[in-house]
C-alpha cells in the first residue's frame, strides 16, 4: 500500500500517469515524480484557554522542489490527510509549472477545527505549528499560502513567528498575507476572476456566446465563488442559481448578486424569501440547464453516477478536483468544456506568486499592473493548452498535466539525479 493511499491521491496519479503516457515521459521521470519528494510530520501542542494541553498533528508534504521553492496552502481541518495533501502538492507542482512559474508544489494540513478554537488558542497553535516547520518553510524553500479553514490573520501569524525566529522580517515566507503586512493588491480577486478570463477564452475558443443573455450557476459562494459570480455579471451574464454549503437559490429570470451577498453574510446561508427564486439543493443545481456552470466549493462533486445529467455547456473547476476522473469522459461524450482546475483556478497561484516577487524586492505594483499581468500567463497559457490538446486529440486536462509535467521533466533532466 502507498503511504499517500487516499482517494483524492490515487485520482491524481492516475491523471499524472495518463499525460505520462501519452506524452511519453521517460518512465525515470515518472518513478521520481508519482510520490512527493518530502513529507514532514509534527505533534503541535496547545495549551488552550483552560489552562490545559492539546496536542494536535500537522503536516507538510513537498511534492517537488525542481523548479523552485515549494508553493501551496495549509489546510486546518479535523479531517485534513497526509493523502489529500500529497495529492493537492502534486497538482500545485503542474499548476506552477503549467503558468510557468518558478515555484514546486506542497501542500500542508494541521488537524484542528478553527471553528471550535478562541482566536488565542488558534494564534498559538498557528505559531507552534511554525516552529514546527521552520528547517522546512522559508522565502527560499517554501512558501505557505491560506487554504481551508485559514486565513489572511493566519499567514500574518505564521510571518511573524518565522521572522522573529530568523531575526528579520522576512514577508515573503508566506502569500495571502493582509496588505499591510506585504499582501499583494488583487489577490483576493485573483481565483475569481482567473476563472472568468478562462470561462471567457473557452467561449471564445467554442464559438458559444458571453454576454448578454447568457445563463451560469454557480456551486460554493465563497472566494472564489463569490468574485466569480460577480466579474460573470460584469460581462452582462445572468446568474440563474447559487449553492452553498447549506443549499441555494434558482431564479431563472436572474439573481441579484447584492442581495445574495447581503443575505449570506447576515445570515450565513441563502433563503428565498430575502433573496427572491426558489430554494435549491446543490444536485439540483448541477442538473440545471445553463451556458456556464462554476464549481467552486469542494472535489468529488461530478462523479460517474451524476456526470449524466449535467446540462450546461461549459464547466470551470475553480475549486480543486470537482469532477472525478471517471466522470470526465462521461462529459467529454456529452460535447462539455471541462476547464479543468489547474487552469481555471491558477489566478490565485499566480497572483500568490506575484505577492512573493513582490515582498521579495520590496517593491509594490497597482492592482491594475496585476490584473493586466495575469491576464496576460492565463490568456497565452490557455491558448498553448489548446494548441497542445489537439495536437495530441486529448481533452484540456491531460493536456494541461502535459505542459506541466513537461516542464518539471525538462528542468529534472538537465539537473539530472544527484548523486
Ligand atoms: P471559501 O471557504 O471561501 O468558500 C467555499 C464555499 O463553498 C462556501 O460558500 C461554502 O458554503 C461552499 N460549500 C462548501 N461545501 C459545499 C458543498 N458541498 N456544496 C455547495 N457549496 C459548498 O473557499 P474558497 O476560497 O472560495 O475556495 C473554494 C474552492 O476553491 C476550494 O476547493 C479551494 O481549495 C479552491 N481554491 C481556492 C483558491 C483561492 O484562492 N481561494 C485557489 C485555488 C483553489
Amino acid at each position: 500500500m502507498e503511504l499517500w493511499q487516499s482517494p483524492f491521491f490515487d485520482n491524481a496519479l492516475r491523471q499524472f500517469l495518463t499525460a505520462a503516457e501519452v506524452m511519453n515521459l521517460d518512465p525515470n521521470i515518472t518513478e521520481r515524480l508519482r510520490q512527493p519528494a518530502r513529507a514532514l510530520v509534527v505533534s503541535v501542542p496547545v495549551r488552550m484557554d483552560d489552562g490545559c494541553v492539546r496536542a494536535y498533528q500537522g503536516f507538510r508534504v513537498q511534492h517537488s522542489d525542481t523548479l523552485g521553492p515549494c508553493k501551496g496552502g495549509i489546510r486546518f481541518h479535523p479531517d485534513v490527510s497526509l493523502g489529500d495533501a500529497a495529492a493537492l502538492a502534486m497538482l500545485m507542482t503542474w499548476k506552477c509549472a503549467l503558468m510557468g512559474l518558478p515555484l514546486g508544489g506542497a501542500k500542508g494540513g494541521l488537524r484542528i477545527d478553527p471553528t471550535v478554537l478562541s482566536r488565542t488558542e488558534l494564534q498559538r497553535a498557528t505559531r507552534r505549528f511554525t516552529i514546527e516547520l521552520i528547517n522546512m518553510i522559508g522565502p527560499d524553500r517554501d512558501i505557505p499560502a491560506p487554504d481551508l479553514g485559514a486565513n489572511e490573520q493566519v499567514m500574518a501569524w505564521i510571518m511573524d513567528t518565522y521572522s522573529k525566529q530568523v531575526g528579520a522580517t522576512r514577508p515573503g515566507v508566506v502569500t495571502g498575507k493582509p496588505i499591510t503586512v506585504g499582501g499583494s493588491l488583487f489577490r483576493h480577486e485573483a481565483t475569481g476572476r482567473g476563472v472568468v478570463f478562462c470561462v471567457a477564452k473557452a467561449a471564445a475558443e467554442s464559438g458559444i456566446h458571453v454576454g448578454e443573455g447568457t445563463t451560469f450557476a454557480i456551486q460554493g459562494f465563497g472566494n472564489v465563488g463569490a468574485i466569480a459570480a460577480k466579474a460573470m455579471v460584469e460581462m452582462g451574464c445572468r446568474c440563474i442559481a447559487v449553492t452553498t454549503s447549506r443549499g441555494g437559490i434558482v431564479d431563472r429570470k436572474g439573481l441579484s448578486l447584492d442581495t445574495l451577498y447581503a443575505c449570506y453574510r447576515e445570515r450565513g446561508k441563502l433563503v428565498p424569501e430575502v433573496t427572491g427564486g426558489d430554494a435549491i439543493t446543490n444536485d439540483e443545481l448541477l442538473g440545471l440547464e445553463c451556458d456556464v456552470l462554476i464549481l467552486a466549493a469542494q472535489a468529488n462533486q461530478v462523479t460517474a453516477e451524476n456526470a449524466s445529467k449535467l446540462r450546461c455547456r461549459i464547466l470551470a473547476e475553480g475549486a480543486n478536483g470537482p469532477v472525478t476522473n471517471e466522470a470526465d469522459p462521461i462529459l467529454s461524450e456529452m460535447g462539455i468544456l471541462v476547464i479543468p482546475d489547474i487552469l481555471a483556478n491558477a489566478g490565485g497561484v499566480t497572483v500568490s506568486y506575484f505577492e512573493w516577487v513582490q515582498d521579495l524586492q520590496h517593491f509594490f505594483w497597482d492592482a491594475d499592473e496585476i490584473e493586466q499581468r495575469l491576464k496576460k500567463i492565463l490568456f497565452q497559457t490557455f491558448d498553448e493548452t489548446v494548441a497542445l490538446a489537439r495536437k495530441y486529440k486529448v481533452g484540456l486536462r491531460t493536456a494541461a498535466l502535459m505542459k506541466g509535467i513537461g516542464r518539471v521533466a525538462q528542468a529534472m533532466l538537465l539537473r539530472g539525479l544527484y548523486p
